[in-house]
């Protein structure tokens, strides 16, 4: 990972200069905050919100989060997982009208075992694919191409 080298970032500057030290969890300070669009936060539903990632392994890298703060699967109730999937699937044809995907990725990694990066707080990752993409580049190359940024997927999808 130390290796990777991203080719174009340009939002990496500003998140070194803006120094996050706060040891709050990321998901509920974006939850409570009302700058949606500093935290890249696209939609607000009743019970779950969604984001872009901050460090996408794709263009398109969305994230769909239950504001209730709990890393375990067992906690989310029933409707917070069908409003949890109808955001999804909501995303999923924004991104299929907006960006053109070959395919997608969706998924939760539980724990730090299962290679979640933010442990205490449960979260979707929403991930559309092209042939021949930066992923496949990022496991072969050691290099991660964002052909764009941030801002422009931000208006992209927001709804
Ligand atoms: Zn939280």
């Amino acid at each position: 990972m130390s290796k990777r080298k991203i080719l174009w970032a340009p939002w990496r500057k500003n998140y070194i200069t803006s120094g996050e030290t706060s040891k709050e969890c990321v998901f509920c300070m974006k939850a409570s905050s009302d700058k949606d669009r500093e935290n890249l936060v696209i939609h607000r539903g009743k019970e779950v919100f969604a984001l872009l990632n901050l460090y996408p392994y794709n263009n398109g890298h969305v994230l769909i989060v239950p504001y209730k703060h709990t890393s375990d699967p067992m906690q989310i109730s029933p409707e917070e997982y069908a409003e949890l999937l109808s955001i999804m699937k909501k995303l999923i044809e924004i991104i299929k009208d907006k960006m053109n995907p070959e395919g997608f990725n969706m998924g939760m990694n539980i724990g730090k075992a299962g290679g979640a990066g933010t442990e205490d707080h449960i979260h979707m990752h929403l991930l559309p694919r092209w042939k021949g993409d930066t992923i496949f580049m990022s496991v072969t190359g050691g290099t991660r191409v964002m052909s764009e940024s941030l801002e422009s997927v931000y208006e992209k999808l927001k709804f």
